[in-house]
């Protein structure tokens, strides 16, 4: 697999680059070249680029990096790909953030905020050299993939959908731990009101299977019943929180 254009290209499916489900990254290919969609914790920048390579690309090769979010487990190592002058694109809500012009929105609740502060106390903000905005419902460097709105788990949160594939790209809004398929992480998500509507407009794009950010790719069916629990009801706690 290389670098070329072509429609043979384009219409591959997305490969799947995983640390035993716990995070998953994709590799997409598009007229422009290969995309790396999210760049995992800080600190795995050689794990990723030897996967990569295996690949036959180099982290130079890569046309962009989409960032579902600005979480470190998403966008851990996307500062050390811009150092090789590679784009790092995220939803344009997002941007403020990644650039340290917004502030952390923060987590979920009492938890989240003890997690914000020891996240704060071990890792660095990453510092990016070369952020791109990207306009929602607008194909993703002229592929078939979408990029999608999913604010709620973090304020620009995105998915991307292929709509010739009825794939869903669907980062952190809709996610299977151990197999389950769940909604957004209530200790992760910023506003979770949001995240779940976020979600249920996912599934009403009729997926036919789901690449989360973490966990297995599934069949879409396997949330058909996860779908209902994703409205809010009044004096849920996990709302609640997510409001702080
Ligand atoms: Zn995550």
């Amino acid at each position: 697999m290389g670098t070329g254009n072509g429609v043979d290209i384009v219409n591959q499916d997305p490969e799947l680059i995983t640390l035993h489900h716990l995070i998953n990254l994709y590799l997409l290919q598009t007229p422009r070249g290969p995309v790396l969609v999210d760049s995992a914790l800080p600190g795995m920048y050689l794990w990723i680029a030897a996967r990569l390579r295996r690949r036959g690309v180099f982290p130079r090769d890569l046309a962009g990096i989409v960032l579902t979010h600005f979480h470190l487990d998403h966008a851990g190592t996307a500062a050390l790909f811009n150092r090789d002058g590679v784009p790092v694109l995220a939803h344009r809500d997002e941007i403020p953030i990644l650039a340290g012009e917004a502030p952390h929105p923060g987590y979920g609740g009492a938890g989240g905020k003890v997690l914000l502060a020891a996240e704060r106390a071990l890792f660095r903000r990453p510092v990016f050299s070369h952020l791109v905005p990207l306009e929602p419902d607008v194909p993703l460097l002229d592929s078939d993939w979408t990029v999608v709105s999913a604010p709620g788990h973090s304020p620009g949160s995105l998915a991307l959908w292929n709509a010739r594939s009825q794939s869903l790209l669907s980062g952190d809004t809709l996610i299977t731990t151990f197999g389950r398929p769940r909604g957004p992480v209530p200790l992760y998500t910023a506003d979770l009101r949001r995240a779940r509507d976020s979600a249920r407009r996912l599934l009403d794009l009729e997926p036919l299977r789901i690449l989360p950010g973490h966990g297995p790719t599934v069949s879409a069916t396997r949330f058909s019943k996860l779908r209902a629990t994703l409205t809010p009801a009044a004096g849920d706690p996990c709302r609640e929180a997510a409001r702080r």
